[in-house]
């Protein structure tokens, strides 16, 4: 099974994508696909579409556009369910010790990484980011 987990501007723009990464593989994920991209204002827009009418919205975009950002489709077992708990809750301030956002994430916002939040978001995120024939298969 698939999810997109984004390492996001504020990860990238301290160093820390390969640690996260790493944790990741570690943690039985095998990348399927993967893209540094710089997301356009229209893209984060669409992305958090979900969000629009919440508080937070504005701010969100313009700091999911403001660096790069690495975007995977990571593939386990059980891969939504795992990557959420591998990441942590959407705070650092609570997420889990050891949890890629206590670990990287500096605030509610800058928190380190995106994962989907069930299968159904999985497909659809995925497919927002990656076309069928960029999946690769490790072999
Ligand atoms: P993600 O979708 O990034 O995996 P999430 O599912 O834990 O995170 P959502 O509720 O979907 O959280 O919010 C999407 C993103 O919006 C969060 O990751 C965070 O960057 C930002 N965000 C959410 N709530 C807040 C908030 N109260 N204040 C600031 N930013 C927020
Ligand atoms: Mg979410």
């Amino acid at each position: 099974m698939l999810t997109l987990a984004i390492i996001k501007p504020d990860a990238l723009q301290a160093r820390n994508a390969g640690k996260i990464l790493a944790q990741l593989e570690a943690a039985g994920f095998v990348v399927r696909a993967a893209r540094l991209v710089k997301l356009t204002t229209t893209q984060a827009e669409a992305f958090y579409e979900v969000h629009r009418a919440r508080p937070f919205y504005r701010p969100l975009v313009t700091f999911m556009t403001s660096g790069p950002a690495l975007v995977l489709a990571l593939e386990r077992d059980n891969a939504v369910a795992h990557l959420r708990d591998v990441i942590g809750a959407t705070d650092p301030a609570e997420a889990k010790p050891g949890s890629v956002r206590k670990l990287y994430g500096a605030s509610k916002e800058r928190n380190a990484i995106h994962a989907s939040d069930s299968p159904e978001t999985a497909a659809r995120e995925v497919a927002f980011f990656f076309a069928e024939g960029e999946l690769r298969e490790l072999g």
